[in-house]
């Protein structure tokens, strides 16, 4: 066994996203400087990373229609909350949006949602998985990048994860995954940076609260800690 080439791979892999993390953060925290704290200044910054994440390093087992994982506890920054609300706004009829915001509020009668093992023993399905047999994401091109960053190798272990209703150790490429993900607390730490009330939300609960209070974006950007009850406390698995 190797240990030295072993040590130098995890060391190269963690100055890459050290790297990575700070051109994000510097990029987001000018933007925001000279643009100013607003959502389609969020947007653009989103837009640009996603267009700058990697692609998968190979091969992996999912695939349209498998969406054992839509069925799991989805955490975001609060910008990414706003950025994905204010598209959808923009984008859906109002029929649509009606369509989502029952949805949104039926999942969240269901009980904790900000609870992942609420989510792993139900197996309630996010309100964006559409239904109809298909399994897709209705906002695919819009989803959170916690969403991005979930993939696995082996579709078994999702399937387990699922059936048993716990948390199963799903094999993935974890620099990927790692690298997709810190797009999420790029966000949260540049706003927090700013003097936002900046942490991890529920995706849907922080949903749930932007489909009830047209006041909350414009709330949170001046400072308000709007989002509270929609943060995720550390450490909730069982
Ligand atoms: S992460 Fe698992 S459940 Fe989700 S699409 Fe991939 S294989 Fe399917
Ligand atoms: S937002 Fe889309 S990809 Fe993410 S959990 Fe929901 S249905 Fe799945």
């Amino acid at each position: 066994m190797n240990d030295t080439r072993f040590s130098s791979d995890s060391e190269r892999a963690r100055v890459l996203l050290a790297g990575t993390r700070d051109t994000a953060m510097k990029h987001l925290s000018q933007l925001l400087g000279t643009r100013g704290l607003h959502v389609p200044v969020l947007a653009s910054a989103m837009d640009r990373f996603v267009k700058s994440l990697v692609p998968l390093p190979g091969e992996t087992a999912c695939k349209t229609g498998c969406a054992w994982c839509c069925h799991l506890r989805v955490g975001v920054s609060i910008p990414e909350a706003l950025v994905i609300f204010h598209e959808i706004r923009a984008q859906a009829t109002a029929e649509g949006l009606a369509f989502l915001k029952q949805r949104i509020l039926k999942t969240s009668d269901r009980g904790d949602i900000l609870d992942e093992n609420f989510w792993r023993r139900s197996r309630c399905p996010c309100p964006f998985l559409d239904m109809d047999g298909t399994y897709h994401c209705l906002i695919y091109g819009l989803r959170p990048f916690s969403c991005r960053a979930f993939h696995s190798l082996d579709d078994t272990a999702c399937r387990r994860g699922y059936d048993l209703g716990m948390q199963i150790q799903v094999p993935c490429f974890p620099v990927y995954r790692a690298s997709v993900d810190l797009y999420s607390s790029v966000l949260i730490q540049v706003a927090a940076q700013k003097g936002l009330a900046s942490f991890q939300v529920g995706f849907i609960r922080a949903l749930e609260i932007l489909f009830t209070d047209d006041t909350a974006p414009d709330r949170w950007l001046k400072g308000e800690n709007v989002f509270l009850s929609a943060k995720i406390a550390e450490f909730t698995l069982d």
